[in-house]
């Protein structure tokens, strides 16, 4: 295992191919750390909570791309809408409506995944593939756009179950890629990004392989 934290985080780098975009899952980490895998060559960055986006933001650099891919509360979306770049997390039609509502206030538009249930697990949660086609067929917004989908596997060592959980998710997201243009499946953490990449998936959320165990 490489020792410090530049090199973790260029070795995760190496193991990931060309196609797929790293999102480095930055939440509770310090500014001192976001900034050396910055300097390293990291453009992407993923934050779970709100308040941490909003203090992080202003005090790094401006070219970083932040993405928000945790449960995200209506009252909240105003917050982030000036900067955020992709939010991995939309999971009712009220949050899409919201985003698209603070999107134009802020004059943009702004990316979104709809976050799908596919695991056997109560503590996650997410759309169905039945709610996520209702979105789906629904008239398109003008200033959110759908550009795909975001999944978690069950936390299991049994790892023909996260496989199955992710190709189902796999199969829907090509099922509707090409007529409603979306680019991204979000699928992989650091204990089962391996296996998403294998299923089809084309952007990781990469935490704690990079930093270490979070506290
Ligand atoms: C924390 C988090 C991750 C990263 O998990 P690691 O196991 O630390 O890599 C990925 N996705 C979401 C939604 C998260 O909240």
């Amino acid at each position: 295992m490489p020792s410090t934290l530049t090199e973790r985080y260029l070795s995760i780098r190496q193991s990931i191919p060309a196609h797929v975009t790293l999102v480095v899952v930055s939440k509770f980490q310090p500014i001192e750390s976001i900034q050396a895998i910055y300097d390293a060559g990291q453009g992407v960055f993923g934050e779970n909570r709100v308040q941490e986006l909003m203090e992080k933001q202003p005090k790094l650099p401006a070219d970083i791309q932040w993405h928000c891919i945790g449960t995200l509360q209506t009252n909240k979306v105003k917050y982030i809408a000036p900067f955020v770049s992709l939010i991995h997390s939309v999971d009712s039609q009220k949050l899409l409506l919201e985003i698209d509502k603070q999107a134009k206030k802020n004059n943009r538009i702004i990316d979104c995944l709809l976050e799908m249930f596919i695991a056997k697990e109560e503590s996650k949660h997410g759309l169905s593939f039945e709610e996520a086609e209702a979105i789906l067929t629904a008239p398109a917004l003008s200033n959110m756009r759908i550009k795909g989908f975001m999944g978690m596997a069950t936390n299991t060592d049994d790892k023909e179950h996260v496989r199955n959980e992710f190709r189902n998710l796999a199969t829907f997201y090509k099922k509707h890629q090409a007529q409603y243009n979306l680019q991204y499946l979000s699928m992989g953490m650091s204990g089962d990004y391996q296996i998403a990449i294998e299923e089809g998936s084309n952007m990781v959320r990469i935490g704690s392989s990079i930093f270490g165990e979070r506290k």
